[in-house]
């Protein structure tokens, strides 16, 4: 029998009773089958929750607290730090414009669009994604772009930095400390030590700059928080930072020493690409644009100097 548009088929008219409508739980592709990756190009997970910018510099910049999207699919969180770290999607990708003019190459840039409360890119799947299966699917492409960025550096370069990017309030006590913070897996109460305490291989081994104080010609301490540190690079170039010869530990303050993705994508572990986690203040850094783009001018220039204090070359492609 054909049936025409106009035709109704006999069955539907007597039985008005529609079938339940069943719908199949999306099936998630391979992570991976939107590469190969080439340099230059944007490329943007599942429903556009992260953002990888392919890179040709031994440099990675990631901005996992950053994100504004709020989808329905994804409950939010019920515990754990909900809180959005004001413009640091922003500021990350005003520094990536930044080095692609100094170093005439560019940074591999992975960004979370989603709000905090949906994940937490910095944290280990259970606690980032509680369950979700949409969450934890982009979680494991944030982590996943990160792996192929350093795959690429490490193949490419033999050495890397990995900067993950944060953004600090007000303390409890209501105190705003204005310096940034860098993180480096070395804890606050251990930088409230001095110098000789601190300058042992057994805290070498820990910090998330191992690979590069392994390759650097100074010792852990001066790379840490000597005149050749990255907190002293800064502090020259007017961003106060903790640690650095001026400000060599918090001194009992409120300080973040640096959390998962300093943890897993820097060498303590092994490898040869370093971490360092960036807590910046929101005055002077993350307020507004003109801030965003005299921090990233700073920034560019620090990570140069400080690449070929410790690795030997300056960030090129
Ligand atoms: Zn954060």
């Amino acid at each position: 029998m054909f049936l025409s548009c106009e035709d109704e088929p006999v069955e539907n008219q007597s039985n008005p009773v529609q079938p339940p409508i069943i719908v199949e739980p999306e099936i998630f592709p391979d992570l991976g089958h939107d590469g190969p990756y080439t340099h230059g190009n944007v490329y943007f997970g599942r429903e556009g929750y992260i953002e990888y910018h392919a890179g040709n510099l031994p440099i990675i910049l990631s901005a996992p607290h950053g994100g504004q999207i709020t989808p329905d699919e994804i409950p939010d969180r019920t515990y754990g730090t909900m809180v959005t770290d004001d413009n640091t999607y922003e500021l990350t990708k005003v520094i990536m414009d930044t080095m692609k003019v100094r170093y005439g190459g560019t940074p591999h840039v992975i960004l979370c669009k989603l709000k905090r409360r949906k994940i937490d890119a910095n944290r280990d799947s259970v606690e980032a994604a509680q369950g979700n299966r949409y969450a934890i699917r982009a979680w494991q492409e944030y982590h996943h772009y990160i792996n192929i960025a350093k795959n690429k550096i490490t193949q490419q370069f033999g050495s890397g930095l990995f900067f993950d990017i944060h953004g600090h309030g007000a303390n409890p006590d209501g105190f705003y400390d204005l310096r940034t913070w860098l993180g480096y897996l070395v804890p606050g109460d251990v930088l409230d030590q001095d110098d000789t305490s601190i300058n042992t291989v057994d805290n070498s081994n820990k910090t998330s700059i191992r690979a590069l104080v392994d390759s650097s010609l100074f010792n852990f301490i001066e790379v840490l928080r000597g005149e050749n540190s990255f907190g002293a690079l800064m502090d020259s170039l007017n961003y106060k930072s903790v640690p650095s010869v001026n400000d060599p530990g918090p001194m009992g303050s409120r300080y973040f020493s640096g959390g998962y993705n300093t943890a897993r994508h820097g060498s303590r572990g092994g490898g040869s690409i370093s971490a360092i986690q960036i807590e910046a203040p929101r005055p002077g850094i993350r307020d507004n644009p003109v801030s965003w783009s005299k921090f990233a001018q700073s920034f560019t220039i620090a990570v140069d100097e400080y690449y070929f204090r410790h690795l030997g070359r300056k960030v090129k492609p």
